[in-house]
């Protein structure tokens, strides 16, 4: 009876097993032709000042649509993108897919809003990936500055440190650096003295409770975190925000910046050029201001 239990037992591991390999394998051989077939998309969610609600920028998010016609969630694809090496070529994809839509934004006359893209550890370990990107934005003629890249504390576990030299360089040509999910791993404090970083994004964990009644302690590690980002000079962002009282609590908590449903979900270009991005006022406009 009971090794009969374990049997079944066993059989339900192997089955379950053999799902999560079958998902694997699936999304591992779809994604190998994600690019080619031109499956992949980005979609563009707005960063807002909570102060006046001004746009402060935005994050470019990966989206995939696979053969079938199926959405997969990033949160899928990624992890197996990472741990086969997809995520290089499909990285690369991503940023240039991200400075054609600034060059694009920028021949419309439209005010090219400053747009950061996800970074995995592996695609900065790269030989090569800063001096790349940098000839990216320069053969584009986009400023360096209009380019931010977020990455998580991953690269402070990747051994060879080759991760970290990128981010160096590329930050001392001026592209800002942001450490995403803050909060959400190990040391992140001590991290933060080894690289420095431009923007500090609070992950949305913390987001979440910010606005619950009687959440001293949450409330109390949001201003901890929003003063430390102050103090090593960084701006905050905070991620997730989905409620006006969530919005209130962390500007009263120092908190200047936000992104989240509230605002926005991520969204088509076309949509964020729609909602977000102002026509520049025609060339010259500034000098016909009349001089007393
Ligand atoms: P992330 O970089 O932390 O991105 C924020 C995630 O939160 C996005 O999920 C976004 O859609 C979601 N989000 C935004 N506002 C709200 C909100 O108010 N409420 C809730 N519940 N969620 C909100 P998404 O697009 O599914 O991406 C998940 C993760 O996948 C990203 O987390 C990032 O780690 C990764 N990812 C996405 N695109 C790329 C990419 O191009 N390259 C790499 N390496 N990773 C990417
Ligand atoms: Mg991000
Ligand atoms: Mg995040
Ligand atoms: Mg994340």
């Amino acid at each position: 009876e009971a090794k009969h239990a374990g049997g079944n037992l066993a059989r339900f591991y192997t089955h379950a097993m053999n799902d999560a390999v079958r998902e694997r394998v699936n999304i591992e051989a779809g994604l190998r032709q994600a690019v080619a077939r031109g499956e992949l998309a980005l979609h563009f969610q707005p960063k807002m000042r909570l102060g006046d609600s001004s746009l402060m920028g935005c994050e470019a998010l990966l989206r995939w649509r696979d053969a079938e016609g199926r959405q997969i969630p990033p949160d899928r694809f990624i992890p197996v993108a990472e741990s086969c090496g997809l995520i290089v070529p499909i990285g690369q994809w991503v940023a240039d897919a991200a400075l054609d839509q600034m060059l694009a934004w920028r021949s419309a006359g439209l005010k090219v809003p400053r747009v950061a893209i996800n970074v995995s550890a592996i695609q900065l370990a790269q030989p090569g990936f800063a001096p790349l990107l940098l000839d990216a934005l320069a053969r584009r003629g986009l400023p360096n500055s209009l380019l931010e890249l977020e990455v998580t504390e991953s690269v402070f576990l990747h051994p060879e440190g080759a991760a970290l030299e990128a981010l160096r360089m590329l930050r001392s040509r001026g592209v800002r650096l942001a450490l995403d999910d803050f909060g959400t791993g190990y040391s992140s404090l001590a991290y933060l003295g080894v690289q420095a970083f431009d923007t500090l994004k609070i992950d949305r964990s913390f987001v979440a409770t910010a606005d619950a009644p009687g959440q001293a302690r949450s409330a109390a590690i949001l201003r901890a975190m929003v003063a430390m980002a102050t103090a090593f000079g960084m701006d905050v962002v905070a991620e997730g925000i989905e409620r006006d009282a969530q919005r209130d609590a962390l500007w009263r908590l120092g908190c200047e910046s936000g992104q989240g449903y509230l605002f926005g979900a991520p969204m088509p270009a076309a949509d964020f050029e729609a909602r977000c991005l102002s026509a520049r006022p025609p060339s010259g406009a500034s000098l016909r201001v009349v001089k007393g």
